[in-house]
């Protein structure tokens, strides 16, 4: 990865978990306040979060989604949710095994 890439992945990392700070901050239960992302499927903090038109992104997947609009690897969060369907798929597989296990002890 060159440089230029470092430094523009390092800055939207500052800027993404700023907005997770400024929104604990204005709002200190978004931090225990939990919503199922649209995109990775996990149950996550609403703080840091951001609605892109249906859908609602946790922090992690806000910087994923803003860096690979910033790379040009996605052209919008239609393009993006499409891509990562597997990613959904393997953390719903992964909730299936874990509730099916609980059920077996
Ligand atoms: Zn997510």
């Amino acid at each position: 990865m060159d440089n230029n890439k470092q430094k523009i992945i390092k800055d939207m990392q500052e800027v993404i978990y700023q907005m997770k700070l400024d929104d604990i901050e204005e709002n200190p239960n978004s931090e225990y306040e939990m919503f199922n992302c649209s995109a990775c499927a996990k149950t996550q903090p609403l703080a840091g979060s951001i609605q892109y038109s249906k859908y609602r992104l946790c922090n992690d997947c806000v910087l994923l989604y803003e860096l690979a609009l910033k790379l040009n690897k996605i052209k919008n969060i239609e393009e993006y949710m499409q891509k990562t369907e597997d990613k959904r798929l393997e953390e719903i597989c992964n909730f299936i095994k874990k509730d099916s296990q609980k059920e077996n002890n």
